[in-house]
């Protein structure tokens, strides 16, 4: 264990971005940095994994985590609630370790005023043509689920200037060679 407290990553961006696909590089590729695994309400995609990619929680235990106050910060987004417990976060930064949270706009903001010191990353496509292509193309929402994230993605990216690093994913390592530049320089 470490004296030091670790470090509040915060990755957001449309969906569709590569978001996830980033984080599993990060994770893969940079010591001591620990994945936040949030709940959430929407329903696993084919392949997904209970305790994996997320808790996946009914609306009544999520209702239940907000009245017992265990979220950090939790959200409508899409078509479904996500939410960070903040037990997961504190405990892992107070062992030194930094965290990693992969979470929407409306979420990360709200860390912000919880936490000023978390370090924001918005992660943006090089054109809303290639953002589309890229959600049809993984083949996880059906048309009306894509129009919402599509139509949501214009406002989120309106955001952006709200964050401290704007990260553009359009070749794949050069993106992942920037977010390393970024860990590197904020350790
Ligand atoms: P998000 O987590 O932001 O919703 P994903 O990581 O699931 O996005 O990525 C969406 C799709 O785009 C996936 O099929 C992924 O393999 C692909 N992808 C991610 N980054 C790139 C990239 N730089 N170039 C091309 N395809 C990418
Ligand atoms: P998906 O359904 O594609 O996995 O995620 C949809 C959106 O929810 C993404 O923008 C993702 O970053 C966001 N998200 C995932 N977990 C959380 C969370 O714990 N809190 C908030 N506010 N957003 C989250």
């Amino acid at each position: 264990m470490s004296n030091k407290t670790g470090k509040l990553f915060i990755i957001s961006g449309p969906s569709g971005v590569g978001k996830g696909t980033l984080r599993e590089i990060a994770l893969k590729k940079f010591q001591n940095l620990v994945y936040s695994i949030s709940c959430t309400t929407r329903k696993p995609r084919e392949g997904e994994q209970d305790g994996v990619q997320y808790r996946f929680i009914s609306h009544e235990k999520f209702e239940e985590y907000i009245q017992k106050n265990l979220f950090l910060e939790y959200a409508h987004v899409h078509s479904g609630f996500y939410g960070t417990l903040k037990q997961d976060v504190i405990n892992a930064l107070n062992a030194g370790q930094n965290v990693l949270l992969e979470i929407d706009v409306q979420g990360a903001l709200q860390v912000l005023e919880k936490m000023p010191e978390a370090i924001l990353i918005f992660v943006v496509p090089p054109s809303l043509e290639v953002l589309e292509q890229r959600l049809i193309n993984r083949h996880t929402e059906g048309p009306e689920e894509l129009k919402i994230r599509l139509a949501n993605a214009r406002k989120e990216l309106a955001l952006k200037d709200q964050y401290k690093y704007v990260l553009v994913n359009d070749d794949l390592e050069k993106a992942a060679e920037e977010l390393k530049k970024i860990f590197e320089n904020e350790q």
